[in-house]
């Protein structure tokens, strides 16, 4: 099921990585700025690709993973990124244009303008978790920007890898868009070269190691990171809705997702009700979920046993396991889990857990779970459940998240219009829509002094005319 697939060479990858920046470095010099038209090409080609290879793409992911449900892959990767490119396209001559600013009294009739140009050579560092929303969007920015981008795939997913970099080959020549496989030595040398700009998606441990090496270039990251982002359901909403729309986004590709919902605040004395309504709604989703083409699998051996190991550790130290379906942990799946009764020395309360479990917390007092958040790392998602506008403006108001989702999980990834990035440890800077265009641009200020201004009063002889100032 999990068959070890390593057909990249890390040295020949390596050798590859090292032309191929030589090559786009170069490309780029003769040919610094394309036109909006020239991008929208290069993004039409893109999509044309996907669409093209979508069978191949999908079909890779799913032998990467033993089982990645088909419709996961083109709801939560291939669709977004079409609808990414596609707003990206309809966007750019727009995002493109120089922004007029104001002038101070003392400069007029001089003009400011920010003028967006490209960077350069870009990288991205893709995880395995989604790697075809994870490659595409970046890129898809980047493209947009007017760059050169070199992507690295995951060790994790080297089938994926493969047929991305066919898939691209057809349509990018290599000093456009490229991407490199291979396992860790290649990442670390990945992020020790010098790019214009360097996007990492991945762990916060990994994030922090990228970042070293990048500033030995002062290379400009951003951070796409983990982290245990928080549910908080209100009293006064309707537990089983909460209930479906948190095991959404639990469930989605079985937990492994930057954004799931990590674990759940529950009122006092609903946490029954919650547990039902979270019963009967995997049920009806996943009759039979070991064999259920829609709930996707852990990815690999490794990452299974650690998730089962936060259970044992979990039930050692008193808490309650309540799976709520089988599963046949030999098909590579683990079945949606609450976990009850868990405290701090658990270590599922401690790690990003990244799998089909959730702890499931009780709270009095809405402040109960505030302070709660508030008191652990800043998360790359939190999700409030509720209908009262003036609670929800004190959530939003008294915690702090790379994005929120209220009354639902994970959708705001997808809304085109907004940004998307983590806060602190969850990561630094944006991308999605118009912040990825910014992101990969140097947005270049531009002064521009009239022929009737002479700024006689800044130039030497200063004399009493600046004393009287
Ligand atoms: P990871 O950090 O182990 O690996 C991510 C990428 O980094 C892989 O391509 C890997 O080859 C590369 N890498 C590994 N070691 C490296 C090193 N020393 N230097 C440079 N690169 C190195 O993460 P993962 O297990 O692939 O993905 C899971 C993590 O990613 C979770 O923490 C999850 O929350 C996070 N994630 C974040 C987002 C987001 O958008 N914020 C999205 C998906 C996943």
């Amino acid at each position: 099921m999990h068959a070890v697939f390593e057909p990249h060479d890390n040295q020949a990858e390596l050798a590859r990585l090292a032309s191929l920046f030589q090559a786009q470095r170069a490309a780029f010099a003769a040919a610094p700025f394309p036109s909006a038209a020239q991008r929208r090409a290069q993004l039409s080609r893109l999509k044309q690709t996907l669409l093209k290879h979508q069978d191949s793409l999908c079909a890779a992911i799913s032998a990467d993973f033993g089982h990645r449900s088909r419709h996961e892959s083109q709801l939560l990767e291939l669709f977004p990124s079409l609808a990414g490119i596609q707003h990206a396209s309809s966007k750019l001559a727009r995002w493109m244009k120089p922004r007029r600013r104001g002038v101070s009294i003392w400069f007029m009739p001089a003009s400011n303008t920010v003028v967006p140009q490209p960077l350069g050579v870009v990288g991205i560092i893709v995880p395995w978790n989604y790697p075809l929303f994870l490659a595409i969007g970046p890129l898809t920015a980047a493209l947009a920007a007017g760059n050169r981008a070199i992507i690295k795939v995951s060790e994790f997913t080297p089938r994926f890898g493969e047929a991305l970099r066919l898939a691209l080959a057809e349509s990018f020549d290599e000093s456009e868009v490229a991407v490199v496989n291979g396992g860790v030595p290649v990442a670390q040398a990945f992020s020790g070269y010098a790019w214009d700009h360097l996007l990492f998606t991945g762990s916060t441990s990994v994030g922090k190691q990228v970042m070293r090496a990048a500033a030995e270039n002062l290379t400009p990251v951003t951070l796409e990171l983990g982290g245990k982002s928080p549910t908080i359901v209100h009293g006064d909403f309707p537990i089983a809705t909460a209930a479906e729309r948190i095991l959404h986004g639990k469930c989605l590709n079985a937990g492994q997702t930057c954004v799931a919902p990590d674990y759940v605040f529950i009122p006092e004395g609903q946490q029954a009700a919650f547990i039902e309504a979270a019963r009967a709604t995997v049920a009806r989703w996943y009759p039979n979920l070991a064999a259920n083409p829609d709930y996707s699998a852990v990815v690999n051996g490794r990452h299974l046993s650690r998730l089962q190991a936060y259970l044992q550790d979990a039930q050692e130290k008193g808490a309650q396991i309540v799976p709520l379906a089988d599963a046949d942990p030999a098909s590579g799946k683990l079945a949606p889990t609450l976990v009850l009764g868990v405290n701090e020395t658990m270590s599922v309360m401690q790690d990003e857990i990244f799998g089909p479990i959730l702890p499931v917390l009780s709270y009095r007092d809405l402040d109960e779970a505030i302070d709660y958040v508030n008191a652990h790392p800043r998360p790359l998602a939190l999700y409030y459940f509720d209908y009262d506008n003036a609670r929800i403006g004190r959530m939003l108001a008294a915690t702090t998240s790379g994005g929120v989702g209220i009354n639902e999980t994970v959708m705001h990834v997808g809304q085109d219009d907004l940004p998307f990035g983590g806060v602190g440890p969850s990561g630094m800077g944006h991308y999605h829509g118009h912040e990825g265009f910014e992101t990969f641009s140097k947005m270049k200020p531009v002064f521009a002094q009239s022929r009737l201004n002479g700024l006689w009063m800044m130039r030497p002889p200063y004399g009493p005319r600046v004393e009287r100032l």
